[in-house]
């Protein structure tokens, strides 16, 4: 059976390593938003797809909530003495990984390419695709202006108020090297409990990507990112609240509507408004268990609305 996971960073790579403790690891693919990409100090940053290749390495640190275990620090201490920007930080583990990826682009390697290269360097037998190897920003229209994203998100902490999400670049993007094929060509597609607002819809802003899901002929199943109306980490309550949508799976189905066949919810939490098939199971992924747990579910899921 082949899975298609759609994902952002944290709470997707969580979903992602469930599945990999159930399913043949060669027959996962995760699409991974690449919205959130920037260049700082000249290197090119992806947090989400590093997010991926580091939890499903068994390198991610859950504790901190991004970068690599075991990390050590030189590089930062030495920039900030030299006076450069301290607010973005760059384990010295970390760094190698940029500077390989800025190396891989100069001799002209894409994104897919350098991603492909990095996964089996960390021995994953899991396909990484990113959504689009073309440049899409997603920008924050927020009360005290328009911010990229690792401006809102790292540098004001996602502070001021947000009014509204947009990609720029996204119409001239075209889907990464087999993103379309791994929605046409899956048994099962699932779209992970990762912020559908900043992390999902820069996805489905690649054109081409929104229809192909749309068309597949795999049952698509999402899981709510909210546990009793609130979000386990991150931005997305603030923004639903400032969006001015209901805290609820209502809302998250809802956004997903034409797209989705099911949503997984939390076992605390009512399906009220939501006229799709939904499964119920603890959705927190604290565990190796739970997120074994919660893929299983997901799949479960979209096994019934199969048949
Ligand atoms: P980011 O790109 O690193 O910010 O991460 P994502 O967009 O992938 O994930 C952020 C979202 O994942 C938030 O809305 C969280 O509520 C959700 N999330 C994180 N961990 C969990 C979890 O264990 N269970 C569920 N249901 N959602 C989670």
């Amino acid at each position: 059976m082949k899975v298609t996971v759609l994902t952002g960073g944290v709470g997707g790579a969580k979903l992602v390593l469930g599945l990999t403790s159930l399913l043949p690891a060669d027959r996962i693919t995760a699409i991974v938003n690449t919205g959130d990409d920037c260049v700082h100090l000249g290197l090119p940053v992806s947090p989400d797809i590093d997010t991926l290749l580091y939890t499903l390495a068994g390198r991610f640190d859950q504790e901190r909530g991004w970068g690599r275990t075991g990390e050590t620090w030189s590089f930062m201490a030495a920039l900030r003495e030299l006076g450069g920007p301290g607010w973005f930080n760059l384990g010295d583990g970390d760094l190698a990984l940029h500077v390989l990826r800025l190396a891989a682009f100069a001799r002209g390697d894409s994104l897919s390419e350098v991603t492909a290269f990095f996964a089996r360097a960390f021995g994953l037998a899991a396909t990484i695709l990113p959504m689009s190897d073309d440049r899409v920003a997603t920008m924050i229209e927020t009360d005290e202006g328009r911010l990229n994203f690792q401006e809102y998100f790292v540098g004001r902490k996602c502070a001021p108020t947000l009014r509204g999400v947009s990609f720029a670049g996204a119409e001239f993007a075209r889907p990464g090297p087999g993103v379309l094929d791994a929605i046409a060509g899956a048994d099962r597609i699932l779209v992970a409990p990762s912020n559908p607002w900043l992390s999902v819809d820069p996805i489905l802003a690649v054109p081409g990507l929104r229809d192909a899901l749309a068309a597949a002929p795999a049952p698509v199943i999402a899981v709510s990112p909210l546990i009793a109306g609130r979000a386990v980490k991150g931005p997305t309550a603030k923004l639903m609240a400032e969006l001015g949508l209901p805290l609820s799976n209502a809302s998250i189905a809802n956004h997903y509507a034409g797209l989705i066949d099911g949503l997984l919810i939390d076992s605390g939490d009512d399906a009220e408004g939501i006229s799709i098939p939904v499964a119920r199971t603890a959705t927190l992924m604290r565990s190796l268990d739970d997120r074994k747990r919660v893929a299983g579910a997901a799949l479960d899921l979209a096994g019934a609305v199969a048949t």
